[in-house]
């Protein structure tokens, strides 16, 4: 984009329509039709990872199940070492799974390694660079008041203490807790059934030719992966259905009986050929709205029958936008999981933005490390059809409603994407 001169700016022009509904309205509203998942299924562990933990889990032990050895050294009787050094004879050795079983006498020691059981009668592990040893016989220096490097029974899970909640979304730690609690299973809401189409008489599949006119379906491909990173979702991709009110009803009306969720892209719009919204109107309660957002304005949201549907706009970037800022939260919702505050920070804005005011902007940035804060550029073209500016950003630049031109400078707010950035 070329940058502006702040003299030169135009001044800010505004978008504002009585008849628009704002993000922050259009995601209360939705909230309002979403009905969460019930019942769990059960899966194995390893099969566990971004499901839902349908039933709070308990601890069924103690975790660690035993007192054991945080360090590598020397398990003594605490007494022995309180006072001046001590010259204690080592009786015997402890592994990790190979427990030194006999009662530790006073003045003597066990040479004890990390992950060991604590040797019957003593309390206390001094570690091996504090210590010397000569013929058999440890040296250590005493003054020693309280127990050292011992893991205690308990003190990371006490059986019977809850450890997930319901609608806890399994991350690897979870997977990991869970197995050290010795689960091999845990109960789950079952998968998402997400059916989605695309809907357009110029879209082909990739591996095809174009004909004049025609263009690839891509945002099937978009949807995809982003339901994928949600996780928890068992994906029906019924590919692209024509600008045909008998071929939109047919495959919304199966869809619906079939799914959970559909969504769809494209026809939701005022165009002409747009018979979504036409069909929608007979066969299911499904609201359209105009929202006051740049990309993403025509959004439709409602049921039919059971089925949760959402019909997003045409334009590629237009599909990720409303995607990321209505769907994902909602499906998450229908899920069962606990709400996750979204991470938003603050940037440097390094380039100069046209922004009307009256609506809310979602431009493709590009953050990064500058010195001691974080500055972010806009990636160039905006247009809501241009995949590649999106390709190369790593986070949207959140426009509020009433903002105009943004001055390079200025603080705005960023809502880095998933995966954009090294996480855990
Ligand atoms: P529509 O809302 O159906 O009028 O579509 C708006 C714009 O998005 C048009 O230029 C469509 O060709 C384009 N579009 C719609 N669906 C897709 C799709 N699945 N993949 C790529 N472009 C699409
Ligand atoms: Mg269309």
């Amino acid at each position: 984009m070329e940058p502006i001169h702040p003299s030169r700016a135009e001044p800010a022009r505004s978008d504002y329509d009585p008849n628009s509904l704002t993000v922050e309205q259009a995601r209360q509203l939705i909230q309002q039709f979403l009905e969460p998942l019930t019942g769990g299924v059960s899966v194995d562990l390893a099969d566990a990872l971004y499901r839902t933990v349908a039933v709070e889990i308990l601890s069924p032990g103690d975790v660690p199940p035993h007192d054991y050895s945080a360090m590598d050294g020397y398990a003594v009787h605490l007494a022995d070492v309180a006072h001046g050094p001590a010259r204690l004879k080592i009786a015997g050795s402890a592994y990790a799974g190979h427990p030194y079983d006999d009662r530790v006498e006073p003045g003597t020691c066990v040479r004890i390694m990390t992950g060991a059981l604590i040797p019957p009668g003593c309390d206390s592990v001094i570690k091996q660079e504090e210590v010397t040893v000569e013929d058999g016989v440890a040296i250590l220096v005493g003054g020693r008041r309280h127990p050292e490097n011992i893991r205690r029974r308990g003190e990371d899970m006490r059986r019977g203490s809850p450890v997930l909640a319901r609608g806890q979304l399994i991350r690897p730690v979870q997977m990991g807790l869970l197995a050290s609690l010795g689960l091999t299973e845990v109960q789950v809401y079952r998968k998402l059934k997400v059916v989605i189409f695309s809907t357009g008489d110029e879209l082909r599949p990739p591996g095809t030719a174009l004909a004049a006119g025609q263009i690839y379906d891509s945002n099937r491909y978009t949807l995809l992966g982003m339901l994928h990173e949600l996780g928890g979702v068992e994906i029906q991709d019924r590919g692209n259905i024509r600008d045909d009110p008998e071929h939109i009803r047919r495959a919304l009306t199966e869809a619906a009986v079939q799914a959970d969720v559909i969504i769809t892209s494209g026809g939701v719009s005022v165009g002409e050929a747009d018979y979504v919204r036409q069909v929608l109107e007979e066969i299911g309660q499904v609201a359209f709205w105009k929202i006051a957002m740049k990309p993403g304005r025509p959004l439709a949201c409602g049921k039919i029958g059971a089925c949760h549907f959402f019909g997003l706009p045409g334009n590629p970037v237009a599909v990720m936008v409303t995607f990321q800022q209505f769907v994902s939260d909602a499906l998450r919702i229908i899920m069962g999981r606990l709400a996750q505050p979204s991470l938003t920070m603050q940037a440097t804005c390094g380039s100069a933005i046209r922004k009307m005011s009256g609506r809310t902007e979602f431009q493709r940035g590009i953050l990064s490390r500058n010195g001691a804060g974080w500055s972010v550029c806009a990636t160039g073209d905006q247009g809501s059809g241009i995949l590649s500016s999106m390709s190369l950003a790593n986070c949207f630049i959140v426009l509020p409603l009433a903002q105009g031109n943004v001055e390079v400078g200025a603080m705005v707010e960023v809502q880095p994407f998933a995966g954009a950035f090294k996480s855990f």
